[in-house]
């Protein structure tokens, strides 16, 4: 890969602040965009700009098609068996929110069920189980959950299988897991969890693939699970798309979500039936240009090759984390074998505070907060280098050194 040709594809690596270059090292929180993609966005608005499949004319027609096009590219970047199995929603985080609600009033669910997390979720992937638990999301807020199970992590930050297992029963009736860990880096095997919950139980499996799906080759069938989804933001997309992926037996089994123009066959005012998969789950004007742009992300990524993107993200983290560790003062959170964990590196240097949001977890490892640097491919070790020389100059400014 050469990175120098790869920064110079994001304009925004370009700018100064403070005199000195950009080093951008937050992507676990959102991605930079190439040209290509905010060429992709002004070209649709300049040039195709329409609702799509609606009008009967030119302009409708094109942009119709370029948007159906990255249904197509999403479902082959994830080697999904279908195009009917992808459903453009908000973001990931809408995604759960969409699963737990539709599974609520579908056949997969009934009162006294249980649901498995493990400590190392983002807040994306508990609230919704809880509030699906609750049965309402509440005025103020959630008391007395009762029914989610939660999986332990190791003290080298993997899942403990074992403990994930014992929790598993017949009231299971889905397994939320995140693909990789944003705060810790760990990847789950989520392979072997799917072949864990098939064994143990009826559940369903959902992988949250925010923090996996831009860094790494994702194949949903060979997974096992039944429920995928990631932002298109963290991937070099446009912010406000998200994607899910089900099985298109499950979608047909769930209630649609949002209802309204779009997602319909036919409406009588006593009446209604719901237009087949994808449709179905495209209720309003959807974020036409948000699609059009992630197709544009999702072809630069394939022809840099995700697998040199996995590659050159070792090789990243494998520096950061000798040099955290060589630099005193300062406490890495995480494993340190490199096949069990992402480009995501949390960190405190001692006596200077940090931020960083996904509450139960910092509990667990007995911190308030934690710094975190995250790679991509547009990263090189002079960007690690720079994140060394900015922790010696904040102890220096806190005076701990
Ligand atoms: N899951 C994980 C593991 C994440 O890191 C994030 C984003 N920080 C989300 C879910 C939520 O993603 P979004 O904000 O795009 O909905």
């Amino acid at each position: 890969m050469d990175i120098n040709k790869i920064k110079s594809d994001f304009p925004i690596l370009n700018r100064k602040i403070n005199g000195s270059k950009l080093v951008y090292l937050d992507s676990a929180a959102t991605s930079q965009k190439p040209s290509v993609v905010i060429d992709a966005v002004g070209n649709y608005y300049s040039r195709h700009n329409a609702n799509i499949h609606r009008g009967i004319h030119t302009l409708s027609e094109e942009a119709s098609t370029m948007f159906n096009n990255v249904y197509k590219k999403t479902a082959s970047f994830i080697n999904a068996a279908k195009v009917e199995e992808i459903v453009f929603t908000l973001n990931s985080t809408v995604a759960i929110n969409m699963v737990a609600r539709c599974l609520e009033h579908s056949i997969y669910w009934s009162s006294g069920s249980e649901i498995i997390i493990t400590e190392m979720e983002h807040h994306a992937n508990i609230l919704p189980w809880m509030v699906l638990l609750a049965g309402s999301a509440g005025v103020d807020g959630l008391q007395n959950v009762k029914g989610l199970k939660v999986a332990k992590i190791k003290k080298d930050g993997t899942l403990d299988l074992n403990h994930f297992k014992s929790l598993l029963s017949k009231k299971t009736k889905i397994v939320a897991i995140s693909h990789v860990s944003n705060v810790l880096g760990t990847i789950n095997p989520v392979k072997d969890i799917a072949r864990i919950v098939k064994n143990h139980s009826n559940a369903l499996l959902l992988a949250d693939g925010a923090q996996a799906a831009p860094h790494m080759r994702v194949n949903v069938q060979s997974l096992g699970c039944d429920f995928y989804v990631f932002s298109s933001h963290k991937m070099l997309g446009p912010t406000g798309l998200g994607v899910l992926w089900s099985k298109s037996e499950i979608l047909k089994n769930f209630p649609a979500f949002m209802v309204g123009g779009g997602m319909i066959k036919e409406v009588y005012f006593d009446r209604a039936t719901w237009a087949d998969l994808p449709d179905k789950y495209n209720a309003g004007t959807p974020d036409i240009a948000g699609v059009i742009g992630f197709g544009a992300a999702l072809d630069y990524l394939s022809k840099v090759g995700m697998e040199n993107i996995r590659k050159h993200e070792e090789d990243l983290t494998l520096y950061c984390l000798n040099r955290l560790n060589n630099t005193p003062d300062v406490q890495v959170y995480g494993p340190q074998d490199l096949k069990v964990r992402g480009g995501v590196i949390s960190f405190n240097v001692k006596g200077i505070p940090a931020h960083h949001c996904t509450m139960p977890l910092h509990k667990k490892l007995g911190i308030t907060s934690s710094a975190r640097a995250s790679f991509y491919l547009y990263n090189d070790m002079g960007d690690v280098d720079s994140l060394i020389e900015a922790i010696t100059k904040a102890k220096r400014i806190f005076r701990i050194s």
